[in-house]
C-alpha cells in the first residue's frame, strides 16, 4: 500500500536524527521531516510522531562523568530533555503538538491501553499531532519497552496505522553492515523476515540511540504480523521523504503480513477471554451489522456476566444469536445504570462520559 492509499501513519525519528551532536537538539534533520509531517497531514494522511532524542537533547544540562551513565543521571538528562525536544518540533509547525509519554506497562495494561487508544484518537480527530515517547523519567528497565523502534510498532498497532516509517540514518537493510562490509547490497523489499533477516541487521551500530538495525528489524516483525506495511527510510536525505509523497519506492520496505482488520480480529477473538455478554435489541443488531457502526448504550437491552472496562464481551441480538465480539468502554456495573440511555444522558447517571459508545466500531468484531 503506498503513500496515496495511507489513512493514517506513524513516523519514529531517533536520537541521532533529533539531537546528531548529543548535546540539545538540533532542527538539522528535523526540518525535512517537519515538511514531510505537514504534507501528509495535507493529504489527508493522519500522523502519529514518535520521537526519541529526551536523553540525547537533555545530556549537557546534567552533570555527568561516569560510562555508562547510571539510570537515575539518563532519567534527568531525559527530564530536560524531553521538553526541549517537545519545543524543537512545536517551533516547526503551525499546528498544536501534544506530548504522549508511556511505558511498557501502560501498553499491557488494557484499560490503559484503551484510555491511551481514545486519547491519540480524540487528538488525531481534532488535527492536533500526537508526540510519543518512552517516560523515561519514571520507566526503570523492567517497565520499559526499551527502544522507541519497537514502542513505535505498539503504537502503530494502537492506533491501527496503516504504515510505520522508521526513519533511520541509513536507507534500509543491507545484506550486512554497508559501513563495515562495503559490498553489502541493499534490499528494496523484504516479503517475510527470517532469521537470515535478522542476521543481517546485526546489533546496534549507533552510539546516540538504543535501537540501531535489530531494533527496527523486531519493530517490523510485529508491525507486519499485526497486518501493518513497515518502511525503514534514510531520515538525513530528503529525497527518501519526496520519493514516498511522489508515490516513489523508500528504503526498505517490509510488508505486511495479513489484511489489518484480520490482524485486530484475530487478537480480538483469540486473545481476549470473553467476561460477559451484552444483549441489544434489533435496532443495534441491523446497525452492527449493516452499517459498521459502534454499539451505543441506546440499543442495549441488558447485560450478563462480570466485566470490568477493557473486558472483551460478546454481543447477542434479540434472538440471543451471537452477533459480534468487542471490548467494553464500560464496566458490568455500569452498564446496568445506562442501558437504553442515549450517550448525552450518561455523564448525569455516572457522573462522567468516559467514552460515548460502549464498544468503538474500533474495537468489535462481528461474528460470521
Ligand atoms: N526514549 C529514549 C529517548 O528519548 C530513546 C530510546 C531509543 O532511542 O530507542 O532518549
Amino acid at each position: 500500500m503506498a503513500f496515496a492509499f495511507w489513512r493514517r501513519i506513524v513516523i519514529k525519528v531517533g536520537s541521532a536524527l533529533i539531537a546528531p551532536s548529543a548535546s540539545g537538539c538540533s532542527t538539522r534533520y528535523l526540518l525535512t521531516i517537519a515538511h514531510f509531517i505537514a504534507q501528509c497531514r495535507l493529504a489527508g494522511t493522519e500522523v502519529v510522531l514518535v520521537s526519541s532524542g529526551s536523553v540525547a537533547a537533555g545530556r549537557n544540562a546534567i552533570v555527568a562523568k561516569q560510562h555508562p551513565l547510571p539510570i537515575n543521571i539518563k532519567q534527568a538528562m531525559a527530564a530536560v530533555g524531553q521538553s526541549r525536544m517537545m519545543a524543537s518540533w512545536s517551533q516547526l509547525f503551525d499546528f498544536d503538538c501534544a506530548q504522549i509519554l508511556l511505558t511498557h506497562d501502560d501498553l499491557q495494561d488494557r484499560r490503559r491501553y484503551l484510555n491511551i487508544d481514545n486519547t491519540l484518537r480524540t487528538l488525531l480527530a481534532n488535527q492536533v499531532l500526537p508526540i510519543v515517547n518512552e517516560n523515561d523519567s519514571v520507566a526503570t528497565a523492567e517497565l520499559k519497552v526499551g527502544d522507541n523502534d519497537n514502542l513505535a510498532a505498539l503504537v502503530a498497532i494502537v492506533v491501527d496505522a496503516d504504515a510505520l516509517l522508521i526513519c533511520s540514518d541509513i536507507d534500509g537493510l543491507y545484506t550486512a553492515n554497508p559501513r563495515l562490509v562495503p559490498d553489502a547490497c541493499h534490499i528494496a523489499e523484504v516479503a517475510q523476515i527470517t532469521k537470515e533477516i535478522y542476521a543481517m541487521a546485526g546489533g546496534s551500530h549507533h552510539a546516540i540511540g538504543t535501537g540501531g538495525m535489530l531494533t527496527k528489524i523486531q519493530a517490523a516483525d510485529k508491525a507486519t504480523k499485526a497486518g501493518i506495511d513497515t518502511l525503514i527510510i534514510n531520515g538525513q536525505d530528503a529525497n527518501s521523504f519526496s520519493r514516498l509523497l511522489n508515490g516513489e519506492p523508500s528504503g526498505t520496505r517490509f510488508i505486511r503480513q495479513q489484511e489489518r482488520l484480520s490482524a485486530k480480529k484475530h487478537w480480538l477473538l483469540n486473545s481476549l477471554k470473553q467476561h460477559g455478554t451484552v444483549h441489544v435489541d434489533a435496532g443495534a443488531c441491523a446497525a452492527l451489522q449493516q452499517k459498521g457502526a459502534s454499539l451505543l448504550a441506546s440499543g442495549i437491552v441488558s447485560c450478563s456476566g462480570s466485566f470490568e472496562k477493557g473486558d472483551a464481551v460478546l454481543i447477542t441480538g434479540p434472538q440471543q444469536q451471537p452477533l459480534a465480539k468487542g471490548i467494553s468502554q464500560y464496566s458490568a456495573y455500569e452498564l446496568t445504570k445506562i442501558l437504553g440511555l442515549h450517550s448525552g444522558q450518561i455523564a448525569a447517571v455516572l457522573g462522567y462520559c468516559p467514552s460515548e459508545e460502549v464498544v468503538h466500531r474500533n474495537d468489535l468484531v462481528l461474528l460470521n
